[in-house]
């Protein structure tokens, strides 16, 4: 499943976490985050319910200001990087509550091109090519002109990772981007974010089904009690002694990671 990636394209940024402190004003969810993730790579995050997966997403991807201890694009630490200048190099996709309005499938991966229109918003041919190739990759064509309030869980969330491939961002923040969703939905959303990595993007991919984790990512970072609890290749991390642990799993209970 997973496939050598190719080389970067110019500008894929490096991600780097420097002893960070993650979290809410009175509450740090998450302290001592290090690590590098670097372009082409999949990095699973695992961890129990509320131990803090989307804190760290959010705060990554700049909708948090970190507690403390730094987070470096390519060496550049990115809390004085504007809005705009963060969206070119990262892209973010969290759970959301469905479609509230009828876009189209067109008009919400196009969203995704946001970050390179100029003042008045003009699409450049390059924009309506990527929104074609996400459209593609995603198997969504014939969908254009659907409105999303129209389309199944599936769609829908393949909808979103089109946006994202469209954003064509160096680094990809994804939160549960396959829950919900049927095997057949799971396998296709992962082998699409698998691409994206493939041509050079990061990605950090918060995932609750082990076995996806196992399948698809590089390494797998779990976290649990505010810190992290392991960080390495999937046969390292995934072990039932580890998981029984870090998931307070109650003594016989049986784990399948396929
Ligand atoms: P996960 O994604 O792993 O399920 P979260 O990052 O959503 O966990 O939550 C981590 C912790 O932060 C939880 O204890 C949650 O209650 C708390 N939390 C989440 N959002 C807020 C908030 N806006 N203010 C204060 N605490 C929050």
């Amino acid at each position: 499943m997973k496939t050598a990636p190719s080389a970067p394209p110019a500008g894929t940024p490096r991600l780097e976490l420097e002893n960070l402190t993650a979290g809410f004003k009175a509450k740090p969810v998450l302290t001592g985050i290090s690590l590098t993730l670097n372009p082409g790579e999949l990095l699973a995050l695992a961890g129990p319910n509320g131990s803090g997966k989307t804190t760290l997403l959010k705060t990554i991807g700049g909708l948090l200001k970190p507690l403390g201890g730094r987070i470096l694009l390519d060496g550049r630490n990115t809390a004085p990087m504007t809005k705009r200048e963060k969206a070119g190099q990262i892209s973010l996709l969290f759970q959301g509550t469905g479609p509230s309005w009828p876009f189209t499938v067109e008009e919400i991966i196009a969203q995704g091109r946001f970050p390179y229109r100029g003042v008045f918003g003009a699409e450049h041919p390059r924009d309506q090519q990527a929104v074609a190739r996400a459209m593609e990759a995603a198997g969504l064509l014939g969908l254009e002109d659907r409105p999303v309030t129209e389309l199944s869980g599936g769609e829908f969330q393949r909808v979103l990772i089109a946006r994202a491939m469209a954003q064509e961002a160096g680094l990809l923040l994804l939160d549960e981007p396959a829950n919900t969703l049927d095997p057949k939905y799971r396998f296709m959303v992962m082998t699409l974010i698998r691409s994206m990595t493939g041509n050079g993007a990061a990605a950090l991919v918060s995932l609750h089904d082990l076995s996806l984790a196992r399948l698809y990512a590089d390494r797998v970072l779990l976290i649990g009690d505010g810190k992290i609890a392991a960080l390495g290749a999937p046969r390292e991390v995934l072990r039932k002694d580890t998981i029984s642990r870090v998931f307070d799993l109650p003594p016989g209970a049986s784990l399948h990671i396929f």
